[in-house]
């Protein structure tokens, strides 16, 4: 009973420590979380991630046998658009294009849990800056956004480039190719839990590669991403469709293919 009350006085004397213990939180996350908190959302003034090379862009990856294909460079049979009516998006030379102001589209499946592979390019011709250049998103569950946007000599807010989760973490590296150079994302992605009574009962995590380098460890994401707002996560169903941004800017995306874990 001693040791015991001593473990207590310990970890009472470290109140990061005890809140992380006591909410389950791992190492990481605890720090991460009071990293989060260190910074408004949008800010500025948070740290721009390092800028690497992550080496030139190769052909199209290959597809896993296991994998569901939802998107091989000819139809869009496997997506609709917001109203759930036929995509409008373009689909030429082995991959699909945002057509601006016809909205984002989805998949029609549902899917939760999932190793994601998507393949993305920005215009090879630059216009615009910050969030006006090259800006898209893979939305995980139709709600938890990776950006896209072309990070190439183009200064935005640390949690709105390439490859952050929007408007909570930022990558660890900048590992952006060149506009109008083929990108990839591999995504792991945990959905949130839910009770019976709609309460969260574990946070939904992500672990993204950018170009095969690591630019999210296993993120816990705060609730949905949002422009300017940090919402809560309210419940929802266990899988949901995946889904591409219309933010006006004409990426091209090829090779989608997704396995459910
Ligand atoms: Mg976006």
């Amino acid at each position: 009973m001693k040791e015991i009350l001593g473990f207590a006085v310990v970890l009472l004397a470290i109140p990061g420590l005890m809140a992380a213990v006591a909410s389950g939180d791992s190492p990481q996350g605890a720090a991460q979380k009071a990293d989060l908190g260190k910074w408004a959302i949008h800010d500025l003034d948070r740290p721009l991630p390092p800028v690497i090379d992550p080496g030139p862009a190769g052909p199209s990856g290959p597809v896993p046998s296991d994998a569901i294909v939802l998107f091989d460079g000819k139809g869009l049979t496997q997506w609709e658009d917001g109203k759930g009516e036929p995509v409008k998006w373009k689909v030429e030379g082995g991959y699909m294009e945002v057509v601006a102001k016809t909205g984002s589209i989805r998949t029609k499946k549902g899917f939760g849990d999932c190793q994601l592979h998507i393949e993305w390019a920005t215009p090879s011709v630059v216009s615009g800056e910050g969030q006006e250049r090259g800006n898209s998103g893979v939305f995980l569950m139709d709600i938890y956004e990776v950006q896209v946007l072309d990070s190439y000599n183009n200064r935005t807010y640390a949690d709105g480039q390439a490859a952050a989760i929007y408007g909570q973490h930022p990558p660890l590296a900048n590992a952006s190719r060149k506009p109008g150079e083929w990108q990839a994302y591999d995504i792991i992605f945990h959905g949130p839990r839910f009770d019976a009574d709609s309460q969260l009962v574990e946070p939904a995590r992500m672990t993204v590669f950018h170009n095969g380098v690591l630019v999210q460890d296993n993120a816990e994401l705060t609730g949905p991403t949002a422009h300017k707002a940090r919402p809560p996560y309210k419940a929802h169903a266990d899988r949901l469709p995946l889904s591409l941004q219309d933010h006006g800017n004409p990426i091209r995306y090829r090779n989608i293919w997704l396995r459910e874990l």
